[in-house]
């Protein structure tokens, strides 16, 4: 692995997978959010101003191996364009010929967006095993779509002289372009400065952390969070467990949640999590009051009551404001915080301050001196709206990515780039 800032890019084709998979708005005509793109540039920058020419690749929504016009990356280029401050040429395919043609024509310091990588199938690699299909006609299948990955992945890699990995939000998928593509550039391939600085911010949290580390995990279901939340309890000091999660706990311990969401089958796994926090000596913070709704609705009849008496149909969608102020009290507290998941259904005006309330409170303890990472696309929203985004330390790109890294797993976008 070469480290990027050292890279001599002088007169090479650098190949960059980028994360340009920004979301449009519902009549789909504009991009709403182009953060992802924006983020990339100092890299795209940084490789342009040091005589390299520049490849972009990258994926846009899920044209499912076939093109799809309202998926092309020939849309955002105006927008990279506009970002980046220099002209960008564009390529309708990210392979073959006309591909490797485009990037020779590059001059040093010249950029060029390949076609999204997700109009070939072999970029994810994605096979299902068919109704009545045997277990040896299935395998057979995969291993013939794992040897057509990685031919793609040659191809692509004739597109550059080296790579360079900037993609973190895509760094746990294990495709053509993020992770089997390394492998054709073993001793001409880095992490982008995007990458490095993700990479940065999540060893603050998980390698070297400044104690008391406290996690703050909201959203909706605890059977998505179960391996994070197992995980977590190894490394915290404290843990505040906050939104719809919340009430599978409560339940746990014999509370009355009403009509709130709980998860039954899951009653097991939050007694045991509550154990082993217990044993691990990590406190672990529910909120104590809640504010209820007669319906899941922004037009609902609101009341408060204390978390585990939740009146019979009502709902609880929203921590309440004495645990506001407990949760603000522990926050300070601490030294190194994560944040991921709203407290409540905070897309509904009445049930999204305590979700503010927590994004001020981590701009506060910013202030203080202590190290805030936020991830997740509902946090990072709700940090957005609350101005805030700019006051944590560190905001990431990769809600998936930054999670599976969170749950011990190893992501195959940075393996691909260390071994
Ligand atoms: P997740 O994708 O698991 O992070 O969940 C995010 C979703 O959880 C958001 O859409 C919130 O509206 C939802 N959520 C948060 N708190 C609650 C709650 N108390 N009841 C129901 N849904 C909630």
């Amino acid at each position: 692995m070469q480290k990027f800032a050292d890279y001599n890019f002088t007169g090479k084709r650098v190949l960059v997978r980028v994360d340009f998979n920004v979301p449009f708005d519902k009549s789909d005509s504009f991009i709403t959010d182009n953060s992802r793109i924006a983020k990339s540039v100092p890299t795209i920058q940084h490789i342009a101003s040091h005589g390299g020419r520049v490849v972009l690749l990258s994926h846009m929504g899920r044209p499912k191996g076939k093109v799809d016009p309202k998926l092309s990356l020939g849309r955002i280029v105006q927008t990279v364009a506009a970002l980046v401050g220099k002209h960008v040429n564009f390529c309708d395919d990210c392979i073959g010929e006309k591909a490797v043609e485009a990037t020779k024509k590059l001059q040093n310091g010249e950029i060029l967006l390949l076609e999204n990588v997700r109009f070939h199938a072999e970029d994810e690699g994605k096979v299902k095993q068919k109704e009545g299909e045997s277990d040896a006609d299935y395998q057979v299948r995969k291993q013939a779509m794992k040897d057509a990955q990685l031919a793609f992945a040659a191809q692509l890699a004739e597109c550059g002289d080296c790579f360079v990995n900037d993609a973190f939000g895509a760094a746990h998928r294990a495709h053509a372009s993020t992770s089997f593509i390394a492998s054709y550039f073993p001793n001409d391939k880095m992490f982008g400065l995007l990458m490095e600085a993700e990479l940065e911010a999540l060893s603050h949290v998980v390698e070297h952390p400044q104690h008391p580390l406290l996690a703050i995990m909201g959203g909706a279901k605890v059977s998505d969070k179960i391996l994070l939340i197992e995980n977590l309890l190894e490394r915290v000091d404290k843990l505040i467990i906050g939104g719809g999660m919340t009430y599978t706990f409560v339940r746990a311990m014999g509370g009355h949640t009403g009509n709130s969401l709980c998860e039954e089958d899951r009653l097991d796994v939050a007694r045991s999590i509550l154990e082993k926090a217990k044993a691990k000596g990590v406190e672990l913070l529910l909120p104590v009051d809640a504010v209820n709704a007669d319906k899941f609705d922004p037009e609902a009849q609101c009341c408060s009551s204390p978390v585990d008496a939740t009146p019979d149909g009502w709902m609880g969608l929203d921590i309440g404001k004495e645990s506001r102020k407990l949760f603000h009290s522990k926050i300070m507290e601490s030294k190194t915080i994560l944040w991921n998941g709203p407290m409540g259904v905070f897309e509904m005006k009445p049930f999204s301050e305590g979700t503010f309330a927590v994004a001020e409170a981590l701009a506060d303890a910013t202030a203080n001196g202590a190290y805030t990472l936020v991830g997740g696309g509902d946090s990072v929203a709700a940090l957005k709206v609350a101005g805030c985004e700019n006051r944590v330390s560190y905001v990431s790109t990769g809600g998936g990515a930054m999670l599976e890294y969170l749950e011990g797993k190893k992501l195959p976008g940075v393996e691909a780039i260390l071994h």
